[in-house]
């Protein structure tokens, strides 16, 4: 939609210049982005009338500041907010570069700590904010979460929601997948064992039946990935093994290296980013650990829960709210599909390690686990009619505020389908 070869024609990727540090002039790339979003709003574009402007993170945030605080619009705007670290700040000096009027560089605009926010001025300014998970959402109402906007956030309470990603169900389908050794589903999962010979194979792990964990993750400490090199030692000694895939933080990348080292054959790992390779590790591992300090939503666990390698989450945003704890209620009641721990510490985190290994040696109760993560709904149905029942209140009622955000909470109440998604 927007043609500007200048601001865009470039090698790297959208955000980041090819060696991986931000482009310089992202402050410029992306208010065009958002002021002309806004004009597309306002007619720019012949015949076309958006009802809604869905604005992902703070590279699009400012296109509710450039509506709010330009001529009147009947576009209603959404705040998607993926990852609250993320939060465009730049110096006040790019204000006047903004083109928006001074009435915008205030409290209530775009202004941030003496600076420019780009989220925060389209907290500020959007119709709704949406975040991926429910339990996220109450998270960055509080200062442990916040990351600074709490109080703006607890302040537009009324109008934030909480709705869980969805995944590309044709994608990943473990049923035909032509990523993995051997694809599978519910009723076939002995076939799984083609894809855990196939993943030693690509990891030079010895061969074995015991558990096997993945980890399929940015290396960071958001994402917990120092306490599984802390645990390295308690859980090959337990017998179980680890494949990583994964990129990121230099340290960390150099401390799993040195684990696979210290540890061959137990402990295997690929420094990179490989796609799919991603799909293999989740046909063909037991189960996957994703022990996030926070996390939005995650995607991992739900290809988890599709693929049978169970879940080993921390209890945090969107982790809490789309696996169910393997505590004895649940169990009783046959509907766990995974293993929560809390607080995220090393501690915790190996005491689920232990859980996890002795929920494992009961093939039964495991294989009831892997079924029934399996059989979750993880499609972006339920998510889809939430949005749906969002942009539709905004639209129809000229957005009461309050109303907007119960009129999605009542849509997830109301949608049986979700079942385990709690
Ligand atoms: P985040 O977006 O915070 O990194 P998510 O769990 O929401 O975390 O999404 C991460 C996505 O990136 C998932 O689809 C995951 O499979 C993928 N991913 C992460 N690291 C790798 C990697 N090294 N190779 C392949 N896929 C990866």
């Amino acid at each position: 939609m927007l043609d500007a070869p200048h601001l865009y024609a470039r090698p790297g990727n959208p955000y980041l210049a090819p060696g991986g540090t931000d482009w310089p002039d992202n402050a410029q790339r992306f208010a065009a982005f958002g002021q002309v979003a806004a004009e597309i709003c306002r007619g720019a574009v012949h015949g076309f009338a958006p009802d809604i402007m869905l604005a992902h993170d703070w590279q699009a945030a400012l296109g509710p500041a450039y509506l709010r605080f330009g001529p009147p619009c009947a576009t209603r705007s959404v705040v998607v907010i993926h990852n609250l670290a993320f939060q465009g700040r730049f110096p006040a000096a790019i204000f006047a570069q903004l083109g928006l009027p001074p009435a915008a560089y205030a409290i209530d605009g775009v202004e941030y700590y003496g600076g420019v926010g780009y989220l925060k001025g389209g907290l500020q300014c959007a119709d709704a904010i949406v975040t991926v998970s429910p339990t996220y959402a109450r998270e960055i109402c509080t200062p442990a979460g916040g990351m600074g906007l709490d109080g703006l956030l607890r302040m537009r309470r009324d109008v934030l929601v909480g709705i869980v990603n969805g995944v590309d169900t044709r994608v990943w389908d473990p049923a035909a997948d032509s990523h993995i050794a051997a694809t599978f589903d519910a009723g076939r999962l002995r076939r799984r064992i083609v894809n855990k010979r196939a993943v030693e194979n690509r990891f030079g792990l010895v061969e074995g039946d015991g558990l096997l964990y993945c980890v399929v993750s940015r290396l960071t400490g958001q994402k917990g990935m120092d306490l599984v090199v802390a645990s390295i030692d308690e859980l090959v000694q337990s017998g179980a093994r680890l494949a990583l895939l994964g990129s990121g933080d230099a340290a960390l990348e150099t401390a799993f290296t040195s684990a696979a080292e210290r540890h061959a054959g137990r402990v295997g790992v690929i420094v990179g980013y490989d796609e799919p390779l991603s799909h293999l590790l989740q046909a063909g591992c037991d189960a996957i650990l994703v022990p996030s300090r926070f996390e939005p939503c995650g995607l991992t666990q739900l290809f988890g829960l599709r693929y049978g390698c169970v879940p080993v989450v921390s209890r945090v945003g969107g982790l809490a709210d789309t696996i169910i704890d393997a505590n004895d209620a649940a169990i009783a009641a046959g509907v766990a599909t995974g293993i929560q721990f809390q607080p995220v510490d090393q501690p915790s985190f190996v005491a689920a390690l232990a859980r996890t290994a002795s929920l494992f040696a009961d093939r039964k109760l495991w294989r009831g686990m892997q079924r029934r993560g399996m059989a979750t709904d993880v499609s972006w149905d339920g998510s889809a009619a939430r949005y749906a029942a969002l942009f539709r209140g905004l639209h129809e009622r000229g957005a009461a505020p309050a109303a907007v955000a119960s009129a999605a909470a009542a849509s997830a109440s109301t949608d049986h389908r979700r079942g385990a998604r709690g």
